[in-house]
């Protein structure tokens, strides 16, 4: 079966796996997982920041930020198709007990000027906006990258405003490996960043939130507890990650371009809505218009054949590629997309 429904899907290699299970590990509650600890230097030295602190998802770093740094009956800035708007569970208003600000992006990216505009005035009728988040890559823009010149611009009006910015790096990795821009580029703009282990660097768990303030360390590592995130021999986790980041990290741009070639396959496909130039890196988000099978048919169709994929509602799939998917599968799912979908394969 070819996997290209998310990058999550990647198992451990055994190289990882051994590094696992060799991994040096204590009681991460009283700070003595010697192999956390690394981790969280090694990650916060990449990034440029102070601190970084692990924990189990990026929905856990993403909500811990959004916690910080607000107040109930505040609102948050964020794109209406973020993750932390679709796939979080409501947490923001549940945990935090605030409200989401959706600002519509264009692939999920918004202006500095939609984030001029939706900062609330500082009046006593208004509610008031106490932080602004961004998300690079763009899971639901298909992979989009932030232009560092918009972060650059994004912050320059929060600052005007005081106003605090968190980045959801899920896959900011992606962002730093098909710019080649150094990671810290991107997070010197944010009070706050959390970036994912579990997707395209193949780590079975874990993700971190950074922070320059040890203030705020502090004060996350007192939430992570209240969220019950706080776990005790997690070097075992972090060893997978430290693992990924030494050996996974430069092949993402492998998955990057079989984003692309599979997006200009997709592209010449009759009934395939696609712009494969919009295809930065490993996601490929396209719509199938006037196919005589419905969406979920389609998907099921798919998978008959070897392929599975996600529908995400109206006409709209997505497809991601990742470490457990090489050349040879690209080139398979190719001959099946063009089968499935429509019109005979393609001699070569
Ligand atoms: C995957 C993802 C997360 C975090 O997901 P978890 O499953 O909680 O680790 C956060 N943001 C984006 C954009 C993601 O794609």
């Amino acid at each position: 079966m070819i996997d290209l429904r998310s990058d999550t899907v990647t198992k451990p290699s055994e190289a990882m796996r051994a590094a696992m299970a060799h991994a040096e590990v204590g009681d991460d509650v009283y700070g003595e997982d010697p192999t956390v600890n690394r981790l969280q230097d090694m990650v916060a030295a990449m990034f440029g920041k102070r601190a970084a602190l692990f924990v189990p998802s990026g929905t856990m770093g993403n909500q811990l930020a959004i916690r910080l740094h607000t107040q109930p009956g505040q609102e948050v800035i964020v794109e209406s198709t973020a993750h932390i708007v679709r796939y979080e569970q409501g947490a923001a208003g549940a945990l935090a007990g605030v409200q989401l600000h959706w600002v519509t992006g264009t692939r999920g990216l918004i202006s500095p000027e939609q984030v001029e505009a939706a900062i609330r005035p500082k009046e006593l009728h208004t509610v008031q906006t106490g932080l602004i988040c961004l998300e690079n890559t763009h899971n639901s823009g298909g992979g989009s990258i932030y232009p560092l010149a918009t972060i650059e611009r994004i912050r320059a009006v929060a600052a005007t405003h005081g106003m605090p910015m968190h980045l959801d790096g899920a896959r900011l990795f992606n962002a730093a490996v098909a710019t080649t821009l150094p990671p810290a580029s991107y997070a010197q703009h944010f009070d706050t960043l959390s970036v994912c282990l579990s997707k395209g660097l193949g780590a079975p768990a874990g993700s971190l939130l950074m922070m320059n303030d040890l203030a705020l360390l502090d004060k996350a590592k007192r939430l992570r507890r209240m969220y019950g995130g706080a776990m005790r021999q997690s070097g075992v986790l972090a060893a997978a990650g430290i693992y990924a980041l030494e050996h996974n990290l430069g092949r993402l741009k492998d998955d990057h371009d079989h984003a692309k070639r599979l997006a200009q396959r997709l592209q010449m496909i009759p009934t395939v809505r696609i712009n494969a130039q919009d295809v930065e890196t490993n996601i490929v988000i396209f719509d199938v218009i006037g196919h005589r099978l419905a969406p979920p048919a389609i998907v099921a169709a798919l998978k008959q054949k070897g392929v599975l994929i996600n529908a995400l509602g109206g006409a709209s799939f997505r497809a991601v590629t990742h470490m457990d998917v090489s050349s040879a599968m690209i080139d398979e799912a190719c001959e099946i997309f063009t089968h499935v979908l429509g019109i005979e394969p393609l001699t070569h």
